[in-house]
């Protein structure tokens, strides 16, 4: 098995009252940092582990949580794996999938009440919707879908029209599934959807509050790291000052309240928090 590639690939923990539970969709190589705006390599390679092609490794992380009568899905990954999948970047390993994830803790599709997606880019949305009997349909039939809605208005939308935004946020839109959030909204109680923009203009963040504990899924917010100790650096393609503004934000907040925070891309199952050091801020890995 490549380095890097998780055996496992769900796994749980108490949050409060709720049980979270962390599920990997894959992994593989990535330029994510190799595409870093004014950031030579002879100075991200000082703080960074990467291949000989630039590359480093990179998870793909949904969470789900169950809180009272909820049963919440954070972010949606890929299509289904196997030989029909689409959305398969080169040199990545695929996991069992989400859905296969979810039954490993009880779930059916039908019992998620909630999916919350951070942001539209094709990693958090391909599994949006699945075509049963030759009709294009909600993979979670009874959920209620959030996202940002600039990410809709302001990108989605403008992507080709069978690109995987556009056919799975179009799909739930359509059927009346998919509701686009202005800011900040409490989804239930002790569940808010945080608009946090940079990685793309509707980009949220999920808190989670439960007696006492806090939790946030973070999205994209930070890919890697060496992104929390330098706010600054970040991707092609992104909004550099609108990140950098969401990341102080988060951090502020996240040691005030000693959060745990999980993000889609560090390697599984993504977790950490943060700590203040002589040399700055740092993401503790959290197991
Ligand atoms: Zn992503």
């Amino acid at each position: 098995m490549p380095q890097g590639i998780p055996t496992e690939y769900v796994r749980s923990r108490t949050l409060g009252d709720a049980t979270l539970t962390m599920i990997s969709d894959g992994s593989g190589w990535s330029t994510i940092i190799n595409s870093l705006v004014d950031v030579p390599q002879e100075v991200w390679r000082r703080e960074v582990d990467a291949n000989e092609n630039a590359e480093v490794m990179v998870g793909y992380n949904v969470a789900h949580l169950r809180l009272g009568n909820a049963s919440i899905l954070i972010d949606l990954g890929f299509d289904d794996p196997g030989p029909e999948s689409q959305w398969m970047p080169p040199q990545h390993q695929r996991s069992p999938g989400v859905e296969a994830g979810l039954v490993t803790i009880g779930v059916k599709p039908a019992d998620v009440t909630h999916v919350l997606i951070t942001h539209a880019h094709g990693d958090h949305v391909a599994g949006g919707t699945i075509v049963r009997d030759g009709r294009r349909v909600a993979r979670y039939p009874n959920a209620r879908h959030f996202l940002g809605r600039t990410d809709w208005e302001e990108y989605a939308s403008r992507t080709q029209s069978n690109s995987y935004p556009a056919v799975n946020l179009g799909t739930l839109l359509t059927l009346g599934q998919l509701e686009l959030v202005d800011g900040d909204r409490e989804i239930v109680p002790g569940v808010t959807l945080i608009h946090a923009p940079g990685e793309s203009p509707g980009h949220s963040l999920v808190r989670v509050q439960s007696r006492g504990e806090v939790f946030y899924f973070l999205g994209d917010l930070f890919h890697h790291p060496a992104e929390v100790a330098h706010v600054d650096w970040v991707s092609r393609g992104r909004d550099a000052t609108r990140m950098r503004a969401s990341r102080e934000r988060l951090i502020e907040a996240a040691l005030r309240e000693n959060a745990l925070l999980a993000t889609a891309h560090m390697p599984f199952p993504g977790l950490g928090r943060l700590e203040r050091t002589a040399e700055g801020i740092r993401w503790r890995v959290v197991d």
